[in-house]
């Protein structure tokens, strides 16, 4: 029986991109040799890295802007460093929303000065920090859209006259922004959009080449542009199931399509755990996260029938992060309504029980 996968990651893909990625591995398109076995200089692979970057440029709306996509290695952490490597020369403003964002505040003072522009670390980052002032002359402000861990994401971006640097590892592709207020946007892939090995990397061109420091050939954004996203070996197969998975999420409409179907899913179970005198949210209301929801149960004796019975329904994942404990469902783009649906069912019997 195929699970119900709430992971927050690696996590959950589309059936149908499994699929054709399981039959690439053996034969890719019919030519006798495997995905993972030919050479990413042939035309076959060069034509994949060419339609992901299109494909992810399309889906945000940014094609013909100035923008760059790039499948990077090295995950969304070292986006944290190679963002301050090429953009910050004196000073950039942080907004500290969680272990996330903690992290690339500490890669970046590596670089020059970081103002925290506000954190939420008091109340162990239940809520977004709203109201807070940003100086000016910053290099850039960084973002973390979503905060994976403690389930809460930023519902509206602040303007500022500074390059807008967002970490969206986990809730990009889910659901409709101006994509065009941001000047750099990173995120893993391994959250919503394909497996681990590639970190997808949008940019804008005329907001690099503007520090005094050398940066190794490996780190520099401009680099990877000139190459197309090839200066060295990509991960040719995580390239390839993200542009299976982008692939996917066109064909069903687009964002737009799926922002609907994540909405639903949020709504389902946000409406539970407000509803039901056994489970507490953990996140502000406000600032609660459609991608990964965290919850506790009221009652600790609860928590052996409830465990055993998500055991029993297939329910894989749920278990919180060792900082916030209790429990989170992340929701990603291929995880399904029905999915949800048995999830609540089980809330909804324990509330009968508690
Ligand atoms: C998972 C995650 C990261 C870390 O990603 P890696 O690819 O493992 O380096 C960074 N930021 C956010 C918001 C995440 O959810």
């Amino acid at each position: 029986m195929k699970k119900h996968n709430f992971s927050a990651g690696p996590c959950i893909l589309p059936n149908e991109v499994l699929l054709k990625a399981s039959e690439a591995v053996m034969d890719f398109k019919g030519s006798g040799l495997s995905l993972i076995e030919i050479s990413h200089r042939s035309k076959d692979f060069v034509d994949v890295m060419e339609t992901a970057r299109a494909l992810a440029l399309e889906l945000l709306g940014l094609e013909n802007q100035g923008y760059q996509a790039l499948f990077l290695q090295g995950g969304a952490s070292l986006e944290f460093l190679m963002v301050a490597y090429n953009l910050l020369e004196t000073k950039a403003g942080y907004l500290n929303t969680g272990t996330w964002s903690d992290k690339s505040i500490k890669e970046a003072k590596l670089f020059g000065d970081v103002v925290e522009v506000g954190s939420s670390k008091d109340e162990n980052f239940k809520y977004i920090p709203q109201g807070y002032t940003i100086p000016s002359g910053l290099d850039y402000l960084h973002l973390t859209s979503n905060n994976t861990i403690f389930g809460t994401q930023i519902k509206k971006f602040p303007t500022v006259d500074a390059p807008l640097v967002c970490d969206m590892s986990s809730d990009i592709f889910s659901r409709q922004l101006d994509f065009s207020q941001f000047d750099l946007i990173y995120a893993g892939a391994q959250k919503n959009m394909g497996p681990a090995g590639t970190t997808l990397v949008i940019v804008k061109e005329d907001i690099l080449g503007k520090v005094s420091r050398q940066i190794p050939s490996m780190l520099d954004y401009k680099v990877h542009i000139s190459k197309d996203s090839m200066f060295n070996t990509p991960s040719v197969f995580a390239v390839y199931v993200s542009m299976l998975t982008l692939q996917w999420l066109k064909n069903m409409g687009g964002i737009g399509a799926i922002e609907e179907i994540n909405e639903k899913k949020a709504r389902l179970l946000y409406s539970e755990i407000d509803l039901s005198p056994v489970f507490d949210g953990y996140a502000n209301e406000g600032d609660r996260s459609k991608m990964n929801a965290t919850f506790n149960l009221t009652d600790d004796k609860l928590k052996e029938p409830f465990e055993k019975m998500l055991k029993e329904a297939g329910i894989n994942g749920l278990n919180g992060h060792r900082s916030v404990g209790g429990y989170r469902a992340s929701m990603y783009n291929a995880l399904s309504l029905e999915s949800v649906g048995v999830l609540v069912d089980i809330m909804s019997e324990m509330e009968r029980k508690g």
